[in-house]
């Protein structure tokens, strides 16, 4: 990911845009800070932010025409946010903000400000804050003229700030002169006075075709809107001064925009009135509780991940792109990158579509590209898949050569069951012609760990024997496989499984009779709409009363299996199909082998869709348990030897005696029975082990691609006992003394 590609990334989360109140303000007020000072009590931060945020804070709270109000979305189907009166009660009730004493002495500019008003007053408020000590032209003798008029600006409030800008300047109440005017090195005009500029100035910085001669428009009748021209002007005043671009980094503040989409569900309730003239406390905290707090994290309630590790999609992406680009130093995101399931959902509820997972897919490749993926974040899956595609790989064709259907069903599927695999064949070859039946990987691993180049190693070499086969149609029983499968084969050349039993008929006739079951879709399959409604029928055609899980099609989510989160995170993997189950008001009915060995794990009762179609009539069968990752290799093995005729080669389980505390623990570390009995085997035909002493307790290692795979055992009759296995990835060096 370049920085061109992290900044497209990150624009697209709106998170960080501003809610429509500060959108909406000319001065751009934080309006939801100060709501959410206000009703945490702290009221101290929210004089603090009003100070900050409003010239003339006590006259502009008590005038301003609140162009916040008409944005805010409370105001949609009932009262927009007091904004005005909430400023009012911090500025009165919060502790000053402690000033620093400047020691800067005032800056010597030669510059001049005509004119009164509220942009006048903002103006000089601002340059007195800057050190500048204007030459001030009040042609009409009072700078509060116009606001004299309002009777909500208490006279001796408008004298005492008056008092206080103008302290120590030369105040001139005539109007000067043009000529006058030009020995300055600066100039801001702000009313409608004579001396008024007659020529064009820009709608921006006010710049008029005299250098460093700065005029505002006619006054616009929005206290708001005249305040920043007061404060835009001096803006442009400085950066004249300073020889710097008037037009940098400015638009017209107008032109702010908020992407921020307003929530559709609010409740709408009325403004809270104040009994007296401003807001008691209890009024105050009630007004600003209302607010909605706008913002954009409609991703977060959907996304464990986007929990876990807190902060907006695009301080992700911003993550993602550092851990990147670091020279020196812990590249301590790693596992954060790693952690995302890639299911897409954030995209689906996101208003701008951005796909977290696009962004951790992409980083993943980098990682692998300059050689810093962390590899025991991937190695099992990556192992288990060598194995699919090494050990367990075989092909079926009794057409010798040119089927007319292929059936593909994974890798997954036979490690969950073998006989959903030979009893789905059966079927298809009942009812169609010509099926032949591959068993194999589709190199979903590689592509989620990252590893680009073998992924596609691994579908190129898929592409190249179907064509082989001569180009079968495919029918999938993994939504993984057939999504990837559909990026690479004609369209309608890949069917699903569920899909062709809707159409062919069930395996199975009659009723399977079980209380209500939760479907949940498999996140790889959130855009296929067509396999989930096959899905429902066959479960509706078995006499199955459904309900759907909260979060279900489009906006379904991932079990933990994607991403290869179960191996780079187990913890999350495990709360994400905990948090899925418990959403389930009842045993759930899965049609992903993975999602339904992560929810059985969870102990929550899970049926493949398979277990209750190829069920005989009658009572549902109990959904079978997890069966542990060791079982689910030999299940492949399995399969293969019964489809093949092979010799069904002997289970290590056989052979291997622990206790069923140490199997789970193993089993949790991927630690598998078939690699612990081949470290034995080698250490007993001669290979390295240690005895321990007076006893016969081995210690043996075996390097099994990077690992190195410890045992400890002891022979119990003609079978082993372990007692431990643990694996690391330090190199055993051989030393001769
Ligand atoms: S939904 Fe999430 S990713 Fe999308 S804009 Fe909002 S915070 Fe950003
Ligand atoms: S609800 Fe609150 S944050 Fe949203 S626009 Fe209104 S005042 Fe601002
Ligand atoms: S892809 Fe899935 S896991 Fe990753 S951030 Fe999006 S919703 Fe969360």
């Amino acid at each position: 990911m370049d920085n061109r590609r992290m900044r497209e990334l990150e624009e697209m989360c709106i998170q960080e845009d501003p809610p429509f109140c500060q959108a909406a303000c000319p001065l751009g007020m934080d309006g939801r800070g100060l709501c959410s000072d206000l009703a945490a009590g702290t009221v101290d931060k929210a004089r603090a932010k009003v100070e900050e945020g409003l010239p003339l804070p006590l006259l502009l709270c008590r005038i301003c025409d609140e162009p916040c109000r008409t944005a805010c979305p409370k105001g949609r189907s009932g009262d927009a946010i007091s904004m005005a009166l909430l400023e009012r009660y911090s500025l009165e009730n919060g502790k000053a903000p402690r000033k620093r004493p400047s020691f800067l002495s005032p800056r010597t500019d030669r510059i001049a400000l005509v004119g009164s008003g509220l942009a006048a007053m903002a103006a000089l408020e601002s340059l007195r804050a800057k050190r500048y000590l204007p030459q001030v032209y009040i042609p009409d003798g009072d700078l509060a003229a116009q606001l004299r008029e309002d009777k909500r600006l208490p006279r001796d409030l408008l004298d005492e700030t008056l008092e206080r800008l103008l302290e120590g300047l030369n105040v001139v109440t005539e109007s000067p002169s043009l000529e006058e005017l030009s020995e300055f090195g600066g100039v801001v005009i702000a009313d409608e006075s004579p001396l008024r500029y007659p020529g064009p100035t820009d709608d921006v910085t006010f710049a008029t075709e005299v250098t460093g001669l700065f005029s505002l428009p006619l006054p616009s009748g929005s206290p708001s809107t005249e305040a920043r021209r007061g404060l835009e002007a001096v803006l442009s005043l400085e950066r004249h001064l300073q020889g710097a671009s008037l037009e940098s980094g400015r638009t017209k503040k107008t032109d702010r925009n908020t992407r921020l989409k307003a929530p559709e569900d609010d409740t709408p309730s009325k403004a809270t009135v104040p009994r007296g003239e401003t807001y008691s406390s209890e009024e105050a905290t009630a007004e600003a509780a209302r607010c909605l707090l706008c913002q954009c994290l409609i991703c977060h309630p959907w996304c464990l991940y986007l929990q876990e590790y807190g902060g907006s999609p695009r301080k992700y992406i911003r993550t993602y792109h550092n851990n990147l680009i670091i020279n020196k130093g812990n590249r301590t995101a790693n596992r954060m990158i790693d952690s995302c399931t890639l299911c897409g959902l954030c995209a689906e509820v996101c208003p701008t579509g951005l796909d977290v997972g696009q962004a951790s897919l992409e980083s993943r490749r980098k990682m692998v590209e300059t050689g810093h993926m962390p590899p025991s974040h991937h190695d099992y899956p990556l192992r288990d898949m060598a194995s699919a595609l090494e050990e367990t790989d075989f092909l079926l064709d009794p057409t010798g050569g040119s089927p007319e259907w292929l059936f593909f069903p994974g890798c997954q599927l036979g490690a969950s069951e073998p006989r959903w695999v030979s009893e789905s064949y059966r079927y298809l070859t009942d009812r169609l012609e010509s099926v032949a039946l591959w068993v194999s990987c589709c190199g979903a691993p590689a592509r989620w760990g990252g590893r680009e180049a073998l992924y596609m190693d691994v579908m190129d070499l898929w592409i190249e024997r179907w064509e082989g086969l001569g180009r079968p149609k495919v029918v999938t029983a993994c939504s993984t496989c057939h999504g990837l499968l559909k990026e690479r084969l004609p369209e309608g050349t890949a069917v699903t499984l569920w899909e062709t039993m809707d159409k062919l008929g069930l395996p199975e006739e009659g009723d399977v009779s079980a209380e209500t079951v939760t479907v949940s879709d498999p996140c790889t399959a959130r855009d296929d709409r067509t396999a989930q409604e096959a899905v429902r029928n066959l479960l509706r055609r078995r006499g199955l009363a459904l309900e759907e899980h909260p979060r279900s099609g489009r906006t379904t989510e991932c079990c933990g299996f994607g991403g290869l989160v179960f191996s780079a995170n187990p913890d999350l993997a495990k709360r994400s199909a905990t948090r899925r189950v418990q959403e389930a008001g009842h045993p759930m009915v899965v049609s992903c082998a993975m999602c339904r060995e992560l929810y059985s794990r969870t102990g929550h009762p899970t049926w493949h869709i398979l277990e209750l179609l190829l069920s005989p009539e009658g009572k549902a069968p109990s959904p079978k348990p997890f069966p542990g990752w060791s079982a689910r290799r030999e299940n492949r093995k399995r399969l293969k030897a019964d489809m093949t005729s092979g010799t069904v080669p002997k289970e290590p389980s056989e052979s291997l005696v622990m206790d069923e505390k140490l199997r789970q623990n193993l089993d949790d570390r991927w630690i598998i029975e078939e690699e612990i009995l081949k470290v034995i085997e080698e250490a007993q035909s001669g290979g390295p082990r240690l005895r321990r002493k007076d006893s016969d307790v081995y210690l043996a290692y075996s390097v099994l691609s990077e690992r190195t795979l410890w045992v400890e055992y002891s022979p119990e009759g003609d079978r082993w006992r372990i007692h431990d296995s643990y694996s690391h990835r330090m190199t055993i060096q051989e030393v001769t003394r």
